[in-house]
């Protein structure tokens, strides 16, 4: 059976939407409770160098990124500060979190036909909060995320382990050209670029997709029913 690799953050989960909100949430926070050093850095994005330039962060979760954020912006804040505000942070992205449009139907029409796994990025506590309140785990065979393997989908090996081993044909559907389409290109699938959400800006890379769409309905050309 043919295989398809899925990511999950943009890509089957809205996290750019529900990323937006909690940000939001966190600012005002801030703001009432007179923090205006962390106010001044999040509008002026100081400190947050480390969220795009290390590998780490794709093992972190919301609160190692926020209390990174926090230690480094403003480093008298209290620990209670740190864990209340990565508290509300977490409570605004769940409360704005959910499936792209389509989503669900998708993995419903092509999990009879085709085996299914999910290869994501982040802490394992934090992708398993996010897959537990998707309900979507059911339809991968294999589930491999980041934190708990120890390394990211910068390396290939991520996408390998969701292998069985003798498929005909692999596929990789992400939204990110340097993890999901570098992964698959390395491992030889075909690759398909979902362009939506955090990565959907034009880069100057030499990384290139089989495959673009700018919807989940888009896939059902690519995987027709026969
Ligand atoms: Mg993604």
């Amino acid at each position: 059976m043919d295989t398809i690799i899925f990511d999950l953050d943009d890509t089957l989960a809205d996290t750019y939407r529900a990323t937006k909100k909690a940000n939001r949430a966190l600012f005002f926070h801030l703001l009432r409770t007179g923090r205006l050093r962390l106010v001044k850095a999040l509008l002026l994005r100081e400190h947050t160098d480390f969220l795009m330039s290390r590998e780490d962060i794709l093992l972190y979760d919301s609160h190692d990124f926020i209390a990174h954020f926090i230690r480094d912006a403003d480093p008298g804040m209290p620990q209670e500060r740190i864990d209340a505000a990565c508290t509300l942070y977490d409570r605004a992205f769940f409360s704005a979190f959910g499936l792209v449009e389509g989503a669900w139907d998708l993995l419903a029409f092509l999990n009879p036909r085709y085996r299914l796994a999910l290869v994501t990025d982040g802490a394992k506590r934090w992708q398993e909060e996010k897959l537990r309140r998707l309900g979507i785990a059911p339809f991968f065979d294999r589930i491999i995320i980041s934190g708990e393997v120890g390394s990211s989908k910068l390396n290939d090996e991520n996408f390998r382990m969701a292998l069985e081993g003798g498929e005909d044909r692999v596929f990789v559907v992400g939204d990110r050209l340097e993890t999901d389409i570098r992964g698959g290109n390395a491992i030889g699938a075909t690759t398909i670029l979902v362009r939506r959400g955090t990565f959907a800006y034009d880069r100057e890379t030499d990384i290139v997709p089989d495959v673009t769409v700018t919807s989940l309905a888009e896939l059902y050309r690519v995987f027709p029913a026969e």
